[in-house]
């Protein structure tokens, strides 16, 4: 039974022979001898290639490696349909973060080399939708908005130093500010058309003013300048100029210069060492109504104590005397 099995592979075999072309039937591909008995003629059949090794991705000992015609390939990129891979000095494909060159890249588990925004680890990263590069240790522009990312490569949040004192501000998507006002804790801070934090100074926003610490938050209420000179900043932040002002049940009026007017005449109205509104100038008495006065016993209001030599008087306002229905004495106004 054996022996007619193989006598039939062989027939098998001998026929087969026959019926295809020779240089298919063992002939090595390329050899003289299969190149001469290829007629000259015939469409050129291109012999197919004696298989030299694997081509492709094969799996070694639970690692990767890319195969072109049994040779292994080694540190370069590997084009695979419509992915990028990387194989290493010792070709094993890359996964996760590996440099080239010192530039850093990002492979998915499967080694498909990523694009575009990258999380890892707590942190976001930004690869180059074309070279699949990390950004890093820089400001990006991507889709119209700006990025700063640190040496490391991670996208930055929030306050960023520059050195110096100089600082940006990035929200919560990474986006740097700009030209706006964003509560960070208690305080309002500005972010200049450059992107700078605003400190230490007063700066115009959209026409008006704003006075910012050394540490770049924004003062409101009364600001002391030293000396006894003051400005006044609104709930807003926005110092006022040229107004009155209530504060503490008090009045204050804020000069055009933006100071606190004090010790002085504002149009009618006086104020007081502190700023604080105290008279009103009386044309007709000629004096402001907060005015220290005399009234005598008889009910004169004199502007002095030794007038007609009075010996008894007491002191009040103008204003208060006047409300008691006074008189004013007439070598005195
Ligand atoms: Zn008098």
């Amino acid at each position: 039974m054996k022996r007619r099995m193989i006598c039939l592979l062989l027939a098998l075999a001998a026929l087969t022979g026959l019926l295809v072309p020779a240089y298919a039937a063992g002939e090595p591909a390329g050899s003289p001898e299969a190149a001469a008995e290829a007629p000259d003629s015939s469409p050129d059949p291109a012999p197919p290639e004696e298989p030299a090794g694997p081509s492709g991705w094969q799996k070694e000992d639970g690692k990767w490696y890319w195969y072109e015609n049994g040779e292994k390939l080694t540190a370069q990129w590997i084009t695979d349909g419509s992915s990028t891979y990387y194989v290493d000095s010792a070709g094993v494909m890359r996964t996760g973060w590996f440099t080239v060159d010192g530039v850093y890249y990002y492979a998915s588990k499967s080694g498909t080399l990523q694009t575009g925004w990258l999380k890892s680890g707590r942190s976001w990263y930004y690869l180059d939708p074309e070279t699949g590069a990390m950004a890093e240790d820089g400001i990006y522009a991507i889709g119209g908005k700006e990025y700063l990312f640190a040496a490391s490569g991670a996208m930055r949040t929030g306050w960023i130093s520059l050195g110096g004192g100089d600082y940006r501000y990035a929200d919560k998507s990474g986006a740097l500010i700009r030209d706006a006002w964003i509560k960070s804790g208690k305080s309002w801070y500005y972010l200049q058309a450059d992107g700078l934090m605003a400190r230490d100074g007063t700066f115009s926003v959209d026409g008006k003013e704003y006075l910012f610490t050394a540490s770049g938050a924004m003062r409101t209420g009364w600001i002391s300048l030293g000396g006894g000179d003051y400005r006044y900043a609104d709930k807003s932040g926005a110092l006022i100029r040229d107004a009155w002002i209530k504060s503490g049940g008090k009045s204050y009026y804020l000069k055009s210069d933006g100071l606190m007017a004090r010790s002085e005449a504002v149009d009618r109205y006086w104020v007081n060492g502190s700023g604080a509104w105290v008279g009103t100038w009386n044309s007709e008495c000629g004096m402001y109504d907060h005015t220290t006065v005399y009234v005598s016993n008889a009910g004169k209001i004199h502007r002095t104590s030794d007038c007609s030599g009075m010996k008894h008087w007491s002191s009040m306002t103008l204003a208060r005397a006047l409300s008691r229905g006074y008189k004013l004495c007439q070598k005195c106004f």
